[in-house]
């Protein structure tokens, strides 16, 4: 297992962090010093699991920064705890399915959605779902980063497709009316 460290922490969550919660490099470090004199046992591992936490409660209602933050606590139990991060990988797809979601409700839209499984290429389970599309109902859940992964922590991911057809043409709604020909204007006389 490898050490979490502060220097592991700024430069792999830094850029993440100022994004989200707006901490520059140096209040970062405030910030820990502050954290540290009120949990002298905690460790640095303990501090970033406190700022994925504030980052989630930062982005309420900002499904893909949320994923993005879920994929990253999926990455850091299985590296920093050796742990499987699958547990979060799941609420990162989840995630995933609710922008989707978002993104298409309303039923304005030209043509119909759908979510199409982009695979981990060393996850024998997603391999076997690669290009695999789903409708997006409100009750989607992806068959991934579950029991049957093969992997500590899932990186699969989606894509949205329109859906088409057998021949593969890209189904649309509301397809252009045929016009019927419009009276020549002297039939206005008849
Ligand atoms: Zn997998």
């Amino acid at each position: 297992m490898k050490t979490f460290t502060y220097n592991v922490l700024k430069h792999r969550h830094g850029c993440h962090i100022e994004k989200v919660l707006g901490l520059s490099e140096q209040q970062l470090e405030e910030d820990f010093k502050q954290y540290q004199k009120m949990q002298p046992d905690a460790s640095v591992k303990d501090y970033m699991w406190s700022l994925f936490n504030r980052m989630i409660l930062n982005t309420a209602g900002n499904y893909l920064t949320q994923s993005g933050i879920y994929h990253s606590m999926a990455v850091f139990v299985a590296e920093y705890d050796g742990e499987n991060g699958n547990k979060f990988k799941r609420m990162s797809l989840a995630q995933e399915v609710n922008n989707a979601q978002i993104e298409t409700a309303g039923g304005s839209q030209s043509v119909i959605w759908e979510l199409e499984i982009i695979a981990d290429p060393d996850c024998e389970h997603a391999k076997s779902l690669d290009g695999t599309k789903f409708p997006i109902t409100n009750d989607l859940v992806l068959p991934l980063a579950n029991d049957d992964c093969t992997r500590e922590f899932c990186r699969c991911t989606t894509s949205r497709v329109p859906k088409r057809d057998e021949d593969g043409r890209i189904i649309f709604k509301n397809r252009p009316q045929v016009q019927k020909p419009k009276k020549k204007f002297w039939d206005f006389w008849k």
